[in-house]
């Protein structure tokens, strides 16, 4: 059931362009929206990043090395089947798979204002 609720989430990503220190997305809904690599990179949803939870125990997220050269760079981004893209980032970090809808909340958390 939690699956079907997922998918209808349906606005998708028609543009991500990267320009400077920031992911620019212009979404099919028209929303256009920019993210700072750094605040992407911080909140990358992998299991690595967040901890997990196996059983009882958490597992405690790995820190992040910000003075770890390409830590806040994109090498490149895959996509992922049409629900997600995976970012590989330039320190090597290559598991933070972002759903277009995690991808859309953060862009409205983060964006800035909105530029024309
Ligand atoms: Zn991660």
């Amino acid at each position: 059931m939690l699956l079907l609720t997922y998918l209808h989430f349906s606005m998708q990503p028609v543009e991500i362009t990267r320009k400077d220190n920031e992911l620019f997305i212009i979404w099919d809904d028209g929303f256009s929206s920019s993210i700072a690599l750094e605040d992407l990179r911080k909140n990358c949803p992998c299991a690595l990043c967040r901890g997990e939870e196996i059983g009882t125990k958490k597992t405690k997220p790995i820190k992040l090395d910000v003075f770890k050269p390409g830590v806040f760079e994109i090498d490149k981004i895959e996509p992922i089947g049409n629900y997600a893209i995976n970012i590989i980032w330039k320190d090597g970090h290559d598991t933070g798979i972002y759903s277009f809808e995690f991808l859309r909340f953060l862009t409205e958390t983060f964006s800035k204002t909105a530029e024309i």
